[in-house]
């Protein structure tokens, strides 16, 4: 068992729960109650788990246990799934709901990486294509790349560390992993399953701390060949910078933009936007942020969709029945609420929400802010969007691809030429069709350009990430 008590967690380090004497508390964003202790790591223990990661791979898992584990991990979140929601809900202040679809999503992603596990493969070379190939025979085998330094953020905390940490067993790695300070609960919860699914020691090593200093070692330690990042730009960017003979993967942020056609089905857009502007308080990185919506439906679509925004429930997410929660922090919300102000002095209106309910900010729809707006340019990550009604779906298309962030779009038409026309014109990752950009299915690739990130995750794709290709050729 990993806790101590219900209450406090040690760190996973060499297959041993560690307690190092001091705690660091988590506590509920909703209303600051305790929600429990993690023992506090720093750079010995970040030292310590790079060791203990080595020596794991040392004696290689065969794939087929690789996928065992991962299989039993599944059915352990399967069995779990109560439990495992309410710890996301209580230290993400993540409505119930929410949690619990993230948690199905995480069975998700440990079922899929187990098919990695049992399918990774190199492939054929024509060697007799070339006249110097001629009499050869050649093929690759995908090798473990090495220990994998994983760095995770609070708004998923537990499907993102399984997207971390499920593609590297399958890929035959180690990882180190530090989750957010905020949200280190679900990440040990995982690591609990894990261990109990009959993994090794040092194959998967959890330290909760100071994010600098743990940082620093994965930065620093040659033994880490990857870095896998999913978090805000500055801190992902900065660490790639200071890697740079490492791979550093970075999932990043979105200011995610969604077009409204004229010949939409204005009803059902509206219902999915209004749902996926706001779920988890827009606290994810592909929350519908921009609409734009053809001059020639404007008034159809507000009309359709304040309503729908206004019927959210705001409140406790620890009930069954609430949309939309707190914010991960006091700041976070007045920070919001600062772009909201800073886009009403600009000349925008706010059609509604813009306001408290009790602590929490109210779902909020801001009609045209300016263009340098905050709420035009960057990433709002709140529960707040921006509505603004465009001529032509080639300024549409402009304004989408107006900031510097690229990891989903949406568009809503039933033209398949402009459908079309905006997959090839949308400088994202990825482009939906019909559906709100913060789709996700975790098969899927996934992963923005620019500034948004410079990677793939979706355990087929990690797993590519994480394995080196081998050449191997033989003289017949
Ligand atoms: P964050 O502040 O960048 O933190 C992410 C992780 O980085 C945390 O574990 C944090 O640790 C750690 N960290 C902070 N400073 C570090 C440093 N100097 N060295 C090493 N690690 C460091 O991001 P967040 O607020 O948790 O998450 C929100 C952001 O993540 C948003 O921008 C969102 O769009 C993005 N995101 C992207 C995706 C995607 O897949 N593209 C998915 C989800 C979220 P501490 O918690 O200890 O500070």
């Amino acid at each position: 068992m990993a806790t101590t008590t219900a209450f406090d967690r040690a760190l996973l380090l060499n297959g041993e729960w560690l307690e190092t004497g001091e705690w660091l508390d988590v506590r509920s964003p909703y209303d600051g109650s305790p929600i429990g202790r993690v023992a506090r790591g720093g750079a010995d223990e970040a030292r310590r788990a790079v060791d203990a990661a080595a020596r794991a791979m040392e004696e290689p898992l065969p794939g087929h246990k690789r996928a065992e584990i991962l299989v039993r991990v599944a059915a352990a979140l399967g069995n779990r799934a109560d439990e495992a929601a309410r710890i996301v809900s209580a230290e993400a202040g993540k409505p119930l709901k929410a949690a619990r679809i993230e948690v199905a999503r995480a069975m998700s992603t440990y079922t899929m990486a187990a098919v990695q596990a049992r399918t990774l493969t190199g492939e054929m070379i024509p060697m007799d294509a070339s006249q110097a190939g001629e009499g050869k025979f050649g093929f690759t085998v995908r090798v473990p790349i090495g220990v994998v330094g994983a760095i995770s953020p609070f708004n998923f905390p537990l499907n993102l560390v399984a997207h971390k940490i499920a593609p590297a067993l399958a890929a035959g790695c180690a990882v180190v992993l530090k989750p957010a300070s905020q949200t280190p609960l679900s990440a040990l919860f995982l690591a609990e399953l894990e261990a109990d699914a009959g993994l090794p020691p040092g194959w998967l090593n959890v330290l909760v701390g100071p994010a600098s200093e743990i940082g620093d070692v994965l930065v620093d330690d040659e033994r880490v060949k990857l870095i896998t990042f999913t978090g805000s730009g500055p801190v992902g960017w900065k660490l790639r910078e200071r890697a740079p003979r490492k791979r550093v993967n970075l999932e990043l942020g979105n200011a995610t933009p969604v077009i409204v056609e004229s010949d939409a089905d204005i009803d059902a857009t509206a219902t999915k936007l209004a749902a996926n502007a706001f779920s988890f308080a827009g606290q994810s990185c592909i929350s519908v942020q921009r609409i734009y919506v053809h001059h020639s439906v404007y008034d159809a679509f507000k009309a359709a969709f304040l309503p729908r925004v206004e019927a959210l429930k705001v409140g406790d997410p620890g009930d069954e029945d609430t949309d939309v929660g707190p914010l991960i922090s006091e700041s976070e919300r007045d920070r919001v609420l600062s772009w909201i102000e800073q886009a009403r002095d600009g000349g925008a209106t706010i059609l509604t929400g813009g306001e408290l309910e009790g602590t929490l900010l109210k779902p909020t729809v801001v009609e045209r802010p300016a263009p340098d707006a905050h709420l035009s340019c960057d990433e709002a990550f709140g529960p707040v969007c921006t509505l603004q009604p465009y001529e032509s779906l080639d300024e549409a298309l402009a304004l989408s691809n107006g900031t510097r962030y690229g990891l989903q779009a949406g568009i809503f038409t039933t033209s398949l030429a402009t459908a079309a026309k905006a997959a090839q014109t949308l400088e994202f990752g990825g482009i939906t069709v019909n559906e709100a950009p913060t789709f996700r299915a975790d098969q899927m690739p996934y992963g923005g350009v620019k500034d948004s990130g410079n990677t793939r995750e979706g355990p087929a794709w990690a797993v590519r990430e994480m394995t080196e290709e081998r050449l191997v050729v033989v003289q017949l």
